[in-house]
């Protein structure tokens, strides 16, 4: 074996040289060079096995490279653009004006794309106010027209900087946080996210309703901890009670509900789900019967009986997406009362729907999402609102 290597081996570097291919080299072949031809093959096969394995590991990188990116971590120039925009008054500004009319910025009184950029006589540089004029009806206006950030009196990189975080933190980001970065004071921050959460509220009369295999339960957020070991049980009375509809690979819904009876249930759930959905649940009496009500019918899982899943039956999914906002309440914002908790819900639904998209995007469609909506201050600290 070896001596077959060592021949092809020679065969390639000295062609010349292998026994009867040359006649000439045959007459002056001494002990000497056939050692140094040898030592010479030896390190050819070193090396030949070097670079193939070199190639196998090189090959193994680039398929490992090539996976499927599962948790969407394309790269986002966006990415690149947001931390600029949280820092500087201008480059937010022109972030915001960009993100809501691309290149061709238009009169948000009269659609007007005849508009200019009005200048400081002074300096030359933008208007302080960053203010637009429109040529046809002659009104100024702001990126902030008509959007939730309409009056408020805060830079537009802290509006950056909340949007980016409360759009990109899977777990929510609390006001107290808000205020600590951006310098600003606690009310603020708190009247910030309270928008941006308004501005991340689905909207329901046109939002599609959920079809296919819809898995649906219930669950109380808040209060005081549950104690396992104690011999009462836990209280229900200071606790919050939440309903969730998840399209399996689709869409989440989530509200406040009032109690846990099966009307209050069977509504919630005729409210967001389409009849011709498959209807899955925890064997809870109150969703007994709904399956009349859907074409797909209605399976369900027995929870006592330590059934988690039978064939495509399961309630995991609407489940893991409790346990994130109670992780959320727990570690982020520690006590949401009932009052305002339906907003957390918005901000949770919002990241739980965008999850396809990387953080750039995210952040992106929240500010697009603030685009047509208000929120005046006193609605904005009014629970129910
Ligand atoms: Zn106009």
């Amino acid at each position: 074996m070896a001596k077959i290597s060592k021949r092809a081996g020679l065969g390639i570097l000295f062609p010349d040289r292998i026994a009867g291919a040359n006649p000439a080299y045959r007459t002056h072949k001494t002990s000497s060079s056939v050692l140094y031809l040898a030592v010479r093959s030896k390190y050819f096969l070193l090396q030949i096995t070097f670079y193939l394995t070199q190639l196998a590991l090189c090959s193994i990188i680039v398929c490992m490279r090539k996976r499927p990116d599962l948790h969407n971590l394309s790269k986002s120039e966006l990415i690149a653009e947001i931390p600029l925009a949280c820092s500087d008054e201008t480059a937010a500004v022109e972030f915001f004006e960009f993100q809501r009319w691309g290149n061709t910025p238009c009169c948000v009184k009269c659609g007007s794309v005849d508009v200019y950029q009005m200048k400081d006589a002074k300096t030359g540089q933008r208007n302080k106010r960053f203010l637009w004029r429109c040529k046809d009806c002659r009104e100024q206006f702001t990126v902030r027209i008509n959007t939730v950030y309409e009056e408020s009196r805060l830079p537009l990189r802290h509006w950056a900087y909340a949007f980016w975080r409360a759009a990109t933190s899977k777990k929510g980001v609390s006001a107290l946080e808000i205020k600590r970065h951006c310098q600003i004071s606690y009310k603020s921050a708190l009247f910030l996210m309270n928008r941006i959460r308004f501005a991340m509220a689905p909207d329901l009369p046109t939002a599609p309703p959920l079809i296919g295999i819809v898995e649906c339960d219930e669950t109380f957020v808040g209060g005081k901890p549950r104690y396992r070991g104690h011999k009462q049980g836990w209280s229900r009375a200071n606790k919050t009670a939440v309903f969730a509809a998840v399209e399996r690979g689709g869409q989440i819904r989530r509200q406040v509900i009032a109690d846990v009876t099966g009307k209050t249930l069977k509504a919630a759930i005729r409210q967001v789900v389409d009849p011709r959905a498959t209807i899955m649940t925890d064997e809870h009496t109150g969703y007994k019967g709904i399956g009349k009500e859907f074409t797909g019918g209605h399976e369900t899982v027995v929870h006592s009986r330590r059934e988690y899943c039978r064939g495509e039956a399961t309630t995991n999914t609407v489940e893991s997406s409790f346990a994130l906002i109670k992780r959320g309440i727990i570690g982020t914002y520690h006590n949401v009362s009932r009052e305002y908790l339906h907003r957390y819900l918005w901000q949770f639904d919002f990241v739980w729907n965008g999850r396809k998209l990387n953080d750039g995007e995210r952040t992106v469609a929240a500010i697009q999402a603030a685009e047509g909506k208000r929120l005046m201050y006193k609605s904005a600290v009014a629970p129910h609102a």
